[in-house]
């Protein structure tokens, strides 16, 4: 069975029906007729009000935003979805200033819901540098189905690899 890097941390009977899903050509399917709504926050201005805008509904109180872009550069896996370190985001003095927020490109062309989770998540960075409790509590606080969302997106993921390798 090919590893699936994206779902890496779920557990193996997981990973093994995703790959059964994948195997019959049904994954795409899915998440078509699941997430068909796709988004019109296309440029960094617009991602930049539609990200204070949920900043201002749940945590108006954290730092304010600085700079927030869509980033090409960015890799979903490395930057994203678990892997950064509390180095990378204490940023010493600026801290205290004022937070920059980067999305990855892949997200101006994704599914609405997917834009808000990576949205939630990052936002969610501001009051907690690791991926602990506290963090995925106000990840739900500010998105119920944040979990659902976040398997989803790495099925996504996986999906899009494969239709375009
Ligand atoms: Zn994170």
């Amino acid at each position: 069975m090919k590893a699936l890097k994206y779902l890496a941390g779920y557990p193996q009977q997981v990973q093994a029906r995703v790959h059964d899903l994948i195997e019959q050509g049904r994954l795409g399917d899915l998440l078509a007729n699941k997430y068909g709504q796709a988004h019109t926050v296309r440029s960094d201005s617009l991602l930049r009000n539609y990200v204070q805008a949920m900043k201002d509904r749940h945590l108006r109180k954290s730092v304010p935003l600085g700079k927030v872009i869509y980033d090409s550069k960015l890799q979903v896996m490395k930057h994203a979805l678990g892997t950064h370190t509390a180095i990378s985001r204490v940023q010493g003095d600026k801290l205290k200033a004022s937070r920059e927020i980067r999305i990855a490109t892949v997200f101006r062309d994704a599914p609405a819901e997917f834009l808000k989770m990576i949205v939630v998540h990052e936002l969610a960075h501001l009051r907690e540098f690791e991926h602990n409790k506290s963090f995925y509590q106000l990840c739900t606080h500010m998105e119920p189905g944040y979990h659902q969302l976040e398997f989803d997106l790495r099925l996504y993921l996986t999906q899009r690899e494969i239709a375009q390798p």
